[in-house]
């Protein structure tokens, strides 16, 4: 017996998931606000739904997966969600979750967020390694935990329902330094006789080799000695940075994305202890 889910949104991710869930064999109603993109599915073995109202109504299981918050609050404004379990897998804010999951409660449902941690590609993939973060309520979790684990794995951070969203920009900001670094690298060798594929294998490598960095940083956070462990201290790392502002400017390169990063080093080593690693930094950012 396949929990009957229903689902709002059939964009690329909210396809992905459907097709993801009628492959599981879980009976599946559907609804979007352009119908025809409804149309495949229903093919497929999904019941497609004329209203929002209509699909919410059809299961307990209800899950979202719209473009942002705003469209959440247009789809589900006067729709009777009394005794509901509503799943919003929209990205947003913490606080938007967190206003999301007080509206939910007040209209009589229980709520959880989450916030996709894959691309379309990768729902019903397990092999793929995507995820979802969820937060908020515990027990909505446990009840739908084996079909929510269908089109990806599951990953429950805490009843705060913020948590999700917070957990979710947490990753991709870090993935944002990472792209910014990357675009620095490859624009370091561009006016070079060098081949980027050749050099991207090099790169990735290298990511891969510092990214366990990330322990000692939270080991150092959690004991406040950011002195543990060190690898390569601050003083001698900030010593290094005219090399690379250097390096930049003779290969014509602007060093606007590793500038700001240099500027907090060398502020933490003026007020700090130049045999601390980076973790400093942590605490200029969150002050
Ligand atoms: P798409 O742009 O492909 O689809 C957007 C969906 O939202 C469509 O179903 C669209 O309906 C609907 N929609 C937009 N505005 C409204 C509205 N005002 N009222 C009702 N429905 C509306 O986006 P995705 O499917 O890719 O993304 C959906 C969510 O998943 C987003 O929050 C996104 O951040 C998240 N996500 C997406 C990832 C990705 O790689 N695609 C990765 C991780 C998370 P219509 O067809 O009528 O336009």
């Amino acid at each position: 017996e396949k929990t009957p889910v229903t689902l709002l949104g059939l964009g690329a991710m909210g396809t992905a998931l459907a097709r993801a869930w009628l492959a599981a064999g879980h009976p599946l109603t559907v609804w979007n606000r352009t119908p025809a993109r409804a149309g495949a599915l229903a093919a497929e073995g999904a019941r497609t739904a004329a209203t929002a109202a209509e699909a919410v109504a059809a299961n307990r299981l209800v899950v979202v997966c719209l473009l942002d918050d705003a469209s959440v609050e247009e789809t589900l404004a006067g729709v009777d969600l009394t005794g509901r379990d509503l799943v919003n897998l929209t990205t947003g804010t913490p606080e938007q979750a967190r206003t999301r999951a007080a509206w939910a409660r007040a209209r009589g449902a229980r709520y959880l967020d989450g916030g996709i941690m894959a691309v379309p590609p990768m729902v019903g993939v397990p092999e793929a390694g995507g995820y979802v973060f969820y937060s908020g309520d515990r027990e909505l979790f446990e009840r739908h935990r084996e079909a929510l684990a269908v089109p990806v794995g599951t990953t429950y951070v805490g009843e705060d329902a913020g948590f999700a969203a917070l957990h979710d920009v947490a990753l991709l900001s870090a993935m944002y330094g990472m792209f910014a670094g990357a675009a620095h690298a490859f624009a370091l060798i561009r006016r070079e006789d060098i081949d980027p594929v050749s050099f991207a294998p090099l790169l990735a490598d290298w990511l891969v080799a510092m990214a366990p960095s990330v322990h000692r940083t939270a080991d150092q956070l959690r004991s406040g000695d950011y002195t543990e462990g060190v690898v390569s201290h601050l003083a001698m790392q900030v010593a290094g940075t005219p090399t690379f502002l250097a390096t930049a400017e003779g290969q014509g390169v602007s060093a606007e994305l590793l500038s700001p990063y240099f500027a907090l080093m060398r502020r933490r080593l003026a007020e700090g202890d130049g045999a601390e690693d980076l973790t400093g930094v942590v605490d200029l950012l969150a002050r």
